[in-house]
């Protein structure tokens, strides 16, 4: 039987507190979340109808600072996959030592099907629900699956109606209203710097490895677009609608410009078309997921030809499709790294809102470099001495560091 994101993300967590021998009372305290939020959102539509839509904020673990984590608009959003989803942000914000915790939201709803002024109604309703759960040293939204700066911006401008001027309530703004530079990239580009470390490790460069990327929003394109940059040879890419393949490499630059045109990376000019699973199988050193959960399950996992798997989502492995590559010998950069620049930057956005001064782009991409080069070193160590695969050793690392937060807050 196939278990849903919550128990899979557990079991993953379950295995690094086995290895770390954790007592029980940490168990039940670091698998749960400790608040959750459910809201039921009714807003005006276009044509004067009613619209219902439910919304959820998880908080799971703040020992380490503010609860922080995304909010995500899509149709498969349940309750289930949310604390899946606020857990990671826990072990993610640890592993790459930026002082949160972990939360996730999300409204059930297909973001498609709404006019532009549906979802700032939606948005706005979901704030005038959830004021009193968040705030600037509460739990810090941000973008994540179908939401961007736009929608950040609005979730601001309503919080601030409710509460007064607190633009560090959400990261992932437009740099014109409190935004940080270099936001909008940095997961993409934490990923890049994480394969990069992990190539340089076995000898290899970006410049010349060919990749596969599974999503073209937010973290799949910068990703595509920043590794292009490097001399890496992105031969095969994907969307909602579709995928491409080329096998000299596809000229990343034009190809932005394709999507911008057409809204859609499919009828690129000179690429062969592929589907959804293809673009996972295709002939590649590296694989990149990076668009929903659940894609690689055991039977992909055993097809894939790539010798990396970087997650540029959340959660893209089943359990079982995790198991397959370890057996295999690919290596998987797990999310909890592999994807942690966007909240890395977030930090950086919140340190520059609190101090209300901003940061050069050079300065927010130099330090977001450290903390990506950092975690890999740590969890290296970890791998060496638990004698683990990547993924139980981020989360074995992650937990120790959310276990001396607790302890060191004590337990009255
Ligand atoms: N949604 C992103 C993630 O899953 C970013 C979260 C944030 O910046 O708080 O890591």
């Amino acid at each position: 039987m196939s278990m849903n994101a919550y128990e899979t993300t557990n079991t993953f967590l379950k295995r690094a507190m086995s290895v770390l021998d954790l007592e029980p009372g940490y168990e039940t305290l670091l698998l749960t979340p400790r608040r959750e939020v459910r809201v039921e959102l009714t807003i005006r539509m276009d044509d004067g109808s009613i619209g219902n839509y439910i919304g959820y904020r998880v908080q799971h673990d703040n020992a380490r600072g503010p609860y922080k984590g995304g909010l995500r608009y899509h149709p498969e959003v349940d309750v289930d996959e949310v604390r899946s989803l606020a857990s990671l942000m826990t072990w993610k914000t640890a592993v790459i030592d930026v002082p949160f915790g972990g939360a996730k939201g999300g409204i059930q709803v297909d973001p498609t099907k709404l006019s532009e002024k549906e979802i700032e109604r939606l948005t706005r309703r979901f704030v005038d629900l959830i004021h009193d759960f968040i705030g600037e040293r509460v739990d810090i939204p941000a973008p994540d699956v179908n939401t961007n700066a736009k929608v950040m911006g609005w979730f601001f401008d309503q919080y601030t109606l409710h509460e007064g001027f607190s633009p560090g309530v959400v990261t992932g703004k437009p740099v014109s209203l409190h935004g940080s530079l270099g936001r909008e990239s940095a997961t993409g580009r934490g990923a890049m710097l994480a394969i990069r470390e992990v190539l340089a490790a076995d000898g290899k460069k970006l410049q010349g490895t060919s990749f596969s990327v599974q999503g073209f929003g937010n973290v799949g394109s910068w990703f595509a677009r920043l590794a292009h940059a490097q001399g890496a040879k992105i031969v095969a890419v994907s969307d909602v609608k579709g995928g491409i393949f080329v096998g000299d490499g596809i000229d990343v630059p034009k190809l932005l410009e394709h999507v911008k045109a057409t809204g859609s990376v499919v009828g690129f000019a000179g690429a062969r078309s592929i589907n959804n699973e293809e673009i996972l199988t295709v002939d590649c050193d590296v694989l990149v997921p990076a668009a929903l959960g659940h894609v690689i399950t055991d039977k992909v996992a055993a097809e894939i030809r790539a010798k990396y798997v970087v997650e540029g989502a959340n959660g893209p492995c089943t359990l079982e499709g995790s198991d397959v590559l370890d057996q295999r010998g690919v290596l998987c950069l797990p999310d909890i790294w592999a994807n942690a620049g966007g909240v890395t930057v977030s930090y950086f956005e919140w340190v520059q809102n609190l101090q209300q001064h901003r940061w050069s782009e050079e300065k927010v991409n130099e330090e977001l470099e450290r903390h990506i080069v950092a975690a890999h070193k740590d969890i290296r160590a970890a791998m060496a001495r638990y004698k683990t695969s990547m993924r139980t050793a981020a989360f074995v690392l992650a937990l120790e560091r959310v276990k001396a937060a607790t302890d060191q807050r004590g337990h009255g």
